[in-house]
């Protein structure tokens, strides 16, 4: 069985996504459970509730995860 990993966001993370911080958009991706979808730091959606939010640093990762591409930041283009 793999390690269960903890993906919560740290605060630093956290932060990015609420101020929409495209300077991390190359660093991490975060899923956010209730969706199944999977966005870059800088989505202007909605923000989520933090416990709901995992993080990703690769999108094969996510998508291992069931996370689907957000369709309004379009992660999957980002390399
Ligand atoms: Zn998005």
């Amino acid at each position: 069985m793999p390690v269960d990993v903890n993906r919560a966001a740290t605060d630093v993370q956290w932060k990015a996504i609420q101020e929409n911080d495209t300077s991390f958009d190359t660093t991490f991706f975060y899923a956010v459970k209730t969706t199944k979808i999977f966005c870059k730091p800088s989505c202007p959606s909605r923000d989520p509730k933090r416990e709901n939010v995992e993080i990703f640093f690769y999108i094969e990762d996510a998508q291992r995860h069931n996370y689907r591409a957000c369709k309004r930041c379009k992660p999957k283009e980002e390399k």
